[in-house]
């Protein structure tokens, strides 16, 4: 029987085979524990390889950014998210002071009318 190599399994771990090889490799695990040994061998040292290292090294670079607003783009969106919270305040809250008196203004003026009617 044909056994497959930690540099092959290594391959199957980090998906650089065919679908027929992956297949091949598949059935080959079902009836081989000396394979199946090798194969978890190779899953242990994918794991612990160092691509995922640095990629928890830049996930954790990326939090400590927005923490500390290390992020110059970040810190930006926040700021325009501000402003535009009191750019909305400061364009509406005038118009809707304004609105207010003039239906004060028209209601007193109805009243006026309806006295001045019905004098
Ligand atoms: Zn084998």
């Amino acid at each position: 029987m044909d056994h497959f190599s930690l540099e092959e399994w290594r391959k199957y771990v980090k998906n650089e085979l065919s679908e027929p090889e992956r297949e091949l490799y598949e059935d080959h695990l079902y009836i081989c524990d000396q394979c199946l040994e090798v194969y978890l061998e190779a899953m242990d040292e994918e794991e612990n390889s160092l691509p995922e290292m640095q990629g928890e090294d830049e996930f954790t670079n990326l939090v400590m950014a927005q923490i500390t607003g290390g992020n110059p783009e970040e810190a930006d969106k926040e700021h325009k998210e501000l402003s535009t919270k009191e750019s909305w305040f400061e364009r509406w809250f005038p118009i809707a002071f304004a609105c207010f008196m003039l239906v004060g203004g028209l209601v007193t003026m109805y009243r006026d009318k309806n006295q001045i009617d019905q004098d």
